[in-house]
């Protein structure tokens, strides 16, 4: 059983890899079929009354095995991990509706996935398109499924939203329409989970948005600015995010206080 500190604010949690994303697609550059490990994690946000907020909702086994993810855990032994009991977690922040962030939500029976409105909009309203491009980052028949739970278990949130004190939802776009950016206040800080307006740290130093993206021009303004303040920026599949964190608690997860 995992030592876990009583007194952890923010964690992040690994819950697969990948190791076949060609770098080309997540930071430009010259050496586009080179191959760079990605990880994928859920973040859980802890207020000082004990509540815990789960940010995304990761996937499935089944959803592991078609995207070849390796070290696969699923949202629940991972959570199990910090003990976290997935069936009682009662808020789910979505940062945005691609498969790998909304696709585990049957992990979560007893909470609410709180969305921003114009990525829910946005998103089910397409999906009657037939368009590949769709298939390339969705689940269609996961959000069918999740579109089933609105509205008595999917909230519709705007930005500046706050699920918990100190927690706050920005919806910002960029990434996808209505991409969702989660801004934790910690006793070292402010923290911003860029989720997937950034995969890697490269993306913000060389100010160049992952080739998935839904208005580029607008994720590297959103870079400038998150980088005007002074925040931490951790991106959202960087396998070095658990080494950016304060203290490593396992192979696969990491806290701030
Ligand atoms: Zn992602």
């Amino acid at each position: 059983m995992l030592a876990v500190p009583n007194d952890w604010r923010l964690a992040a949690v690994r819950i697969g890899r990948s190791l076949d994303r060609r770098a080309g697609l997540l930071v430009g550059g010259e050496d586009v079929e080179r191959c760079v490990e990605l990880a994928y994690f859920l973040w859980c946000v802890r207020s000082a009354d004990g509540t815990v907020v789960v940010i995304d909702a990761g996937f499935t086994d089944r959803a592991a095995c078609d995207h070849t993810i390796v070290d696969y855990v699923s949202p629940q032994d991972a959570l199990d991990e910090l003990g976290i009991d997935a069936a009682m977690v009662k808020t789910v922040v979505i940062t945005h509706l691609h498969w790998d962030h909304m696709g585990g939500f049957e992990s979560f029976p007893s909470a609410r996935f709180l969305v921003a409105r114009s990525e829910w909009d946005w998103t089910i309203g397409r999906l009657g398109d037939t368009s590949r491009m769709l298939d390339e980052t969705y689940d269609r028949a996961g959000l069918r499924e999740i579109a089933t739970l609105h509205p008595s278990r999917v909230e519709l949130v705007e930005d500046g939203h706050t699920p918990v004190p100190g927690c706050r939802l920005e919806v910002v776009g960029g990434h996808t329409p209505g991409h969702t950016v989660v801004r934790v206040s910690t006793r070292n800080g402010d923290v911003a989970l860029l989720g997937d307006l950034a995969y890697l740290s490269a993306n913000v130093s060389l100010e160049v948005a992952p080739m998935i993206c839904f208005d580029r021009w607008r994720t590297r303004d959103l870079y400038g600015s998150y980088r005007s303040e002074s925040l931490r920026l951790v991106p959202g599949h960087d396998p070095a995010v658990l080494d950016m964190l304060d203290e490593r608690l396992s192979p696969t997860i990491a806290i701030i206080k």
